[in-house]
């Protein structure tokens, strides 16, 4: 694979794989444009280099070609603010337009095509489709952590039609698989994995296969009342996966067989019912009163997790520690948060990643106290299951 920094793509028509998969309102205006800023560096690069870039994305779910909600002509405007050049538009990714378009593409100039998923070959991975985009460039770079996980036609088949030293990661998604790998293949002892979320049955692999690697494994949120069931305790009417709790017992089993130290909250703050304005108490997790359900973790849990967090060295989080959306119970993941950002000063690594956490560590304005925040939600959750990622593995 060829190195992005190191590459001159002067005289070069890139070809640019990003996540443009941004929020819009009903009047298609953008609502949240972190996706498009993210690439700005990438893109920056290659235009001040002297060469031009072809971009391509999806933008939602759509089910039958062409539809104006979905359409890429929508960031037109906020892409052109970013960058500082005027964008051209294909609105067909691989029509004739987009051949012609692209063929004239001077140094300095940047093209974006049509959304992608109008053409029901890009999420079959369509050898042919892939081709086709192909031909429009010179040079091929990935910067869609966010799709790293799907071998679709623009995210992986594309890549074998380039030669390997022009086929690379953009800046994005080398910051992505380098802070990923940090943690999962070369972290620095003691190694925390901070677990959290609604359900066990989401995370039974990331678990499984943290359990090979990290010395603590810190478990959170709803998830948590499976284990304290599992173990015979009373969890009234928290989240429970009746048909998960052998799973949580064999999790509980293998960690102590590999000597990995599984945390689990001691007490939890409880509700009456789940609402923003619920009566609330708190309770030993594994003994809530019937007719409550825990929905944060309380002040002893918030205590002991604080302290192995501030004794690691590499961090890895996903998941908030109760329903943070809500203010009364904000306060675990909160705590937990500003923990990960105080071992953070200390010298930690720490990673945050999975579209909740991400979004907890925003909202209590943290982001920039923490190692690396991944763009990639399912993506970053299947690279620590420890499955090869079809975007990462096409560039190599
Ligand atoms: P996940 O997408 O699996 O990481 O789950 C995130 C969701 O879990 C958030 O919307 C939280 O509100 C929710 N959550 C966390 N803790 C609890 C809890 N104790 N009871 C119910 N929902 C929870």
């Amino acid at each position: 694979m060829g190195t992005f920094s190191n590459y001159s793509f002067k005289g070069e028509k890139a070809v640019v794989r990003v996540d443009f998969n941004v929020p819009l309102n009903e009047r298609f205006e953008i609502t949240d444009d972190t996706r498009i800023r993210a690439s700005i560096p990438t893109l920056k690069k290659i235009l001040q280099d002297g060469g031009s870039v072809i971009l391509m994305s999806h933008l939602g779910r759509p089910k039958e070609g062409p539809v104006e909600k979905y359409s890429l002509k929508h960031l037109i405007n906020r892409l052109q603010q970013l960058l500082g050049v005027v964008v051209k538009f294909a609105p067909d990714a691989v029509g004739e337009e987009a051949k012609q378009l692209a063929a004239t593409l001077q140094p300095g100039e940047v093209l974006l095509l049509e959304n992608l998923r109008f053409h029901k070959e890009e999420e079959k991975g369509d050898k042919a489709f892939a081709e086709r985009l192909s031909r429009l460039g010179t040079v091929y770079v990935n910067d869609a952590f966010g799709t790293a996980h799907r071998a679709h036609a623009s995210t992986s088949i594309i890549a074998d039609f380039f030669p390997k030293e022009k086929r690379m990661f953009g800046l994005l998604m080398e910051g992505e698989v380098s802070s990923a790998e940090r943690v999962l293949h070369n972290a620095e002892a003691p190694f925390t994995a901070i677990i959290g979320g609604a359900k066990v049955s989401d995370k039974i692999l990331i678990i499984e296969n943290l359990l090979k690697r990290a010395n603590h494994i810190i478990i959170g949120g709803g998830m948590s009342y499976t284990f304290f069931r599992a173990m015979g305790g009373n969890v009234g009417n928290s989240l429970c996966e009746d048909d998960r709790m052998k799973t949580a017992k064999e999790i509980l089993e293998n960690a102590k067989a590999l000597g990995v130290q599984i945390h689990l909250p001691i007490d939890s703050v409880i509700a009456d019912k789940f609402d923003a304005n619920a009566e609330t108490n708190l309770a030993d997790s594994n003994n809530i009163p019937s007719g409550w359900m825990g929905l944060d973790i309380g002040p002893k849990s918030i205590q002991s997790f604080k302290k192995v967090i501030n004794n690691s060295r590499t961090l890895l989080w996903n998941g908030p520690m109760g329903v943070f959306e809500m203010e009364k119970f904000q306060n675990g993941t909160k705590s937990i948060a500003e923990a990960v950002a105080e071992a953070t000063e200390k010298g930690a690594f720490s990673l945050i990643g999975g579209g909740d956490s991400v979004a907890a560590i925003n909202k209590f304005h943290l982001s920039n106290k923490v190692s690396y925040v991944s763009t990639g939600g399912g993506a970053l959750l299947e690279y620590f299951e420890g499955k090869e990622l079809p975007g990462i593995a096409a560039i190599r």
